[in-house]
């Protein structure tokens, strides 16, 4: 029997939400078909799941972000419910069950619960089922905050040494320059993780919805590698972008080790 792999997939907030409009069901229908595709292929799946925030603040009528933490968790826990509401649906379709795992970045650090996280992740993908793993935003302050999603995801690339980490996100992957200011801009369709360039043009400014720009999904990459986990970041909406990475086809920017 062929091995099997291990790829975690995260979500971007402004993605998820149609750039907060509301959790895009036919987005998330569409990448259940192909999950369910790449478990046939002998792949387990975990996902990294941001936009609670962005939904909390869409369902509560909310148009403009808040600063105070407080406000934040509140916004975070009534979205959340909208998030794993929406993936257990879609994923149920297919007879597949999710199950909600919520982090912060003190569960990590602490031997203890680093060992009952993995061992139920292990558990669950054992059973079939596809975790979908957010930031505990209730607890979370900036102490112990991930900081964004893209960490987290890199986090968990280690924690259950994944083979790869797929980000994604609302733009094409990783240019030479910044494609906002300069045309000539190119993509970088492969490049290796310690390469100096990389550094050089990750772009520091994030979008306004997320917390991650492409500077943070680039030093998740480099997180990643810790665990040999190559990374992938490509725009979410591009058809069949998940069955196409499956067969070998280029998309978006390849961070490899
Ligand atoms: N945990 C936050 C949320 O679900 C997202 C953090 C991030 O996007 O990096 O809204």
């Amino acid at each position: 029997m062929m091995s099997k792999q291990r790829w975690i997939i995260k979500v971007g907030s402004a993605l998820l939400t149609n750039n907060g409009k509301g959790i895009d069901q036919e987005l998330i229908a569409n990448w259940a078909e192909q999950i369910v595709h790449l478990r046939d292929n002998n792949i387990d799946v975990i996902m990294v799941s941001s936009g609670a925030i962005v939904e909390g603040m869409k369902r509560l009528g909310w148009e403009k972000k808040p600063k105070d933490i407080h406000q934040l968790q509140a916004a975070a826990a009534v979205g959340q419910m909208g998030l794993v509401q929406s993936y257990e649906i879609l994923f149920s379709k297919h007879d597949v069950h999710t199950a909600q795992i919520l982090l912060t970045r003190d569960n990590l650090t602490n031997d203890d619960r680093y060992e009952n996280i993995s061992a139920t992740l292990g558990n669950l993908l054992m059973l079939g089922v596809i975790p979908i793993v957010n930031e505990n935003d209730t607890v979370s302050t900036a102490e112990i905050k991930f900081g964004d999603n893209d960490t987290l995801a890199a986090l968990v690339a280690n924690l259950v040494s994944a083979d790869k980490l797929i980000i994604l996100t609302d733009q094409n992957g990783v240019y030479d320059a910044d494609p906002r200011s300069d045309k000539s801009a190119q993509l970088i369709h492969s490049i290796a993780v310690d390469d100096e360039r990389l550094t050089e043009v990750a772009s520091k400014s994030g979008g306004s919805l997320g917390s991650g720009g492409m500077y943070t999904k680039v030093t998740a990459a480099k997180q990643a590698s810790e665990s040999k986990t190559d990374t992938q970041i490509v725009y979410g909406r591009e058809q069949n972008v998940l069955t196409r990475i499956l067969h070998g086809e280029h998309v978006g920017t390849k961070i490899h080790c």
